[in-house]
């Protein structure tokens, strides 16, 4: 029998270091799957449908709620964003873990679904918030009045971190890989995670006996 998939999710502020760590996390494990979300917020510049995010109008947005195909969506920025369920339901049953890169509000949604004891639920904190915004500005990618809006609603996301599994202060981003790769493995290593562990453990009773 075959473990079904863990849902991990990642919350930070903006900035913090979730999608560095998540691609790094996915390089390490190629067969990690990364739930692409759908949002009504523009590309930025080298963003690509399908790969980043599913680049939706308000209306296909809505009706994809309407037609309950998200798993959970909330309003962030002043966008939409949302994570659409089919993926994800894939992945699980075929043992295979995704990563969430999503909101607080995403990871309370997800926690209070009928998947709960499937999610892992990773808090990432930036060292400062002085380094939060070099960050910020560092990505380039954003205009002054975007990074300002990301700057302001950054206290009431961190405000949120006592709600997860596991809290990482990214400072030095290899040691906050490596945090990271130490919780999949201890998680996936749980006894309920392992179904295959009775079946195992008869077979080394069957070699007790032959002894
Ligand atoms: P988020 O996905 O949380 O918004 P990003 O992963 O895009 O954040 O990181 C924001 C910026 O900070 C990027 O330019 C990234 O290279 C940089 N960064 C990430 N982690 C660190 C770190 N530990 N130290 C310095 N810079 C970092
Ligand atoms: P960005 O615009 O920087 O890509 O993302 C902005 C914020 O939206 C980040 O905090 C990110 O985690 C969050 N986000 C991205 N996708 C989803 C999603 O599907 N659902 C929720 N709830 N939040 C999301």
């Amino acid at each position: 029998m075959q473990r079904r998939g863990l849902l991990i999710i990642l919350s930070s502020p903006s900035g913090a270091g979730k999608s560095t760590l998540a691609k790094r996390l996915m390089a390490w494990d190629p067969t990690l799957s990364f739930s692409v979300s759908a949002t009504t917020r523009n590309p930025r510049p080298g963003e690509t449908d399908g790969v980043e995010y599913y680049f939706k109008t308000k209306p296909e947005f809505e009706a994809m709620v309407d037609a309950g195909e998200m798993l959970e969506h909330a309003e962030v920025f002043g966008n939409y964003y949302g994570t659409p369920k089919g993926p994800v339901e894939t992945a699980m049953m075929a043992g295979r873990d995704t990563i969430f890169d999503i909101d607080w509000q995403g990871g309370q949604q997800i926690r209070r679904s009928a998947l709960a004891n499937d999610v892992v639920s990773i808090f990432i904190l930036p060292p400062s918030i002085a380094d939060l915004e070099t960050r910020l500005r560092g990505r380039a990618q954003d205009s002054d009045e975007v990074i300002a809006n990301r700057m302001a609603q950054s206290r009431d996301e961190i405000s949120h971190w006592a709600e997860y599994d596991y809290v990482i202060v990214n400072r030095d981003v290899d040691a906050a890989e490596a945090e990271l790769k130490t919780i999949l493995m201890a998680e996936r290593s749980r006894a309920n995670r392992q179904p295959g562990l009775n079946e195992f453990v008869r077979g080394l009773n069957k070699e007790f006996e032959a002894r």
